[in-house]
């Protein structure tokens, strides 16, 4: 992807973040029009809704469909703003692009899809390959699949391209949606840094509160914008409720967002980065000492015919490092994450060990 070109709109201002906002989904002509007024109010330029839905389960509105698009087109002419929608296949692509939607984006649940991708793909080049076109990241956190969707768009001749970081997908409760996982945007920025990503706070946080520290995180990081769902009417929203903000708190939001200049790089930040990298030294041999110990354990399990996991003791460590973590101020999910990540490497030497005839 390496001739990817700005997305650039007559009337935005390029060094700004790139903002999009609207509500999850288009429900009715008045709430899409009620809304776009109080965006436009507020300086938004780019509208967002969704007509097509991809809902979990059925029996939940899936979207108005097709009628949308005549709101969306009444939403240009009388805001003036520029329109975005949702696409998940070849029907949508064309109807989409007929219509004068300006932004087209790939949902989470199609870009995981290559099928799905290469039909969008082909017929974008059909029928506009000057769209511009942004793809959500694969529900599932993986890198690989999220890039593959971005080359299937490109390598139809898609130019005008973007990336959404909404989250991945886990189990269970979280105090995210989605789990935010930053390192994997920023392994995308890092291999590909001329493709804008912009971050969709709504659908990783999924609730209102988390809108704004997302949103500041994001810019701290360095993204390119932010996709967020607003509705006039919250609470009654027909999809993702939770998660909307009125255009009056998102104006709020963005007033108080401070954007830094990324390429600003201060005396005291690089002292300030010659401690972290000391630090980052110092780990890596307490990690590296501490594994020389669980190989030591392993030798010993290996003589005297142990297993190598015993649960119990597993279960005990998790547990009080956990604590011992908090009390740091360090968060449990944290703290989890590295310990698991930890006894799995301890775990893998001393398999070695165990199958090393030599040891
Ligand atoms: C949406 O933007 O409303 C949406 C369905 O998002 P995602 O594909 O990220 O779940
Ligand atoms: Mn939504």
């Amino acid at each position: 992807m390496e001739n990817l070109q700005p997305i650039i709109f007559p009337g935005i201002d390029p060094a700004k973040p790139l903002i999009i906002a609207g509500p999850c989904s288009a429900e009715t002509r008045s709430q899409v029009l009620d809304t776009a007024s109080q965006l436009a109010a507020t300086g938004i330029k780019i509208f967002r809704a969704g007509i097509w839905k991809p809902r979990t389960k059925p029996g939940g509105f899936e979207g108005i469909g097709s009628e949308g698009l005549e709101w969306l087109r009444e939403v240009r002419e009388t805001t003036g703003m520029y329109t975005s929608t949702e696409v998940a296949n070849h029907r949508h692509v064309e109807e989409a692009l007929n219509a004068g939607i300006d932004i087209i984006w790939i949902g989470a649940r199609t870009s995981a899809n290559p099928f799905a991708m290469q039909e969008i793909a082909d017929t974008i080049a059909s029928i506009n390959p000057d769209a511009t076109v942004l793809v959500k990241n694969p529900v599932n956190p993986d890198l690989e699949l999220w890039v593959g969707a971005l080359q299937r768009i490109y390598n139809a001749g898609v130019r005008r391209l973007g990336a959404i970081h909404r989250g991945f997908s886990t189990y269970g409760k979280h105090l995210y949606r989605n789990m935010p996982q930053w390192h994997i945007p920023i392994e995308l920025r890092l291999r590909y840094p001329n493709l804008p990503i912009i971050c969709d706070p709504s659908h990783i946080g999924g609730k209102r509160e988390l809108i704004a520290p997302l949103s500041q995180q994001a810019m701290d990081m360095g993204f390119n914008g932010l996709i967020v769902e607003s509705h006039c009417n919250p609470d009654c929203a027909w999809s993702d409720a939770s998660q909307q903000i009125t255009p009056e708190i998102l104006n709020f939001i963005l007033n108080t967002l401070v954007v830094r200049d990324s390429k600003q790089t201060t005396e005291s930040l690089t002292l300030l980065r010659q401690q972290i990298d000391r630090i980052d030294n110092e780990l890596l041999e307490i990690l590296s000492r501490r594994m020389g110990v669980s190989r030591d354990i392993g030798r010993y399990k290996k003589e005297h015919r142990m297993p190598v996991v015993q649960a119990g003791r597993y279960n005990d460590i998790i547990r009080s490092r956990v604590k011992l973590g908090e009390e740091m101020g360090m968060s449990a999910e944290f703290m989890k994450t590295v310990l698991l990540a930890i006894h799995d490497e301890s775990v893998r030497q001393q398999i070695e060990i165990i199958n090393d005839r030599n040891v």
